[in-house]
């Protein structure tokens, strides 16, 4: 099943290709940085001049429209659509500290965990501000 991953802002698709491209900003670079487009797979290709330091927060924007994917409803989260080819776009949230592995997908009422930091995080309610 193919996975079409969406900016919530202009619906641009995210990955043309197996890997989900952004924009990322840690305060003082930023660069590019793809992402694999199977949730719980956390390598990553960026620019080895680009220091993706552990526990560092990063933002991530859409390469499209350059607006901010931070999540509106957790901070610390990433906020994008996915496309599974069902009827409704599905919500991903995942940390936006480097090295902290953590996704969820939200289908509905339904969300699905990935990543190993997950399980500390599984209190977080994506579904209204906490
Ligand atoms: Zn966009």
């Amino acid at each position: 099943m193919k996975k079409t991953y969406l900016c919530p802002h202009c619906n641009a698709v995210l990955n043309p290709n197996e890997k989900i491209v952004f924009i990322v900003d840690d305060g003082d670079q930023r660069g590019l940085l793809l992402l694999s487009a199977k949730p719980g797979d956390y390598r990553l290709i960026a620019d080895p001049n680009f220091p993706l330091v552990k526990g560092r927060v990063a933002t991530f924007i859409c390469p499209v429209c350059t607006k901010s994917l931070t999540s509106p409803v957790n901070d610390n989260f990433v906020e994008i659509k996915l496309d599974q080819g069902g009827n409704a776009l599905s919500t991903v949230e995942f940390s936006r500290v480097f090295g902290e592995h953590a996704t969820f997908i939200l289908d509905g009422r339904e969300m699905a965990a990935f990543g190993e930091d997950a399980d500390d995080l599984d209190d977080i309610n994506f579904f209204g501000s906490i």
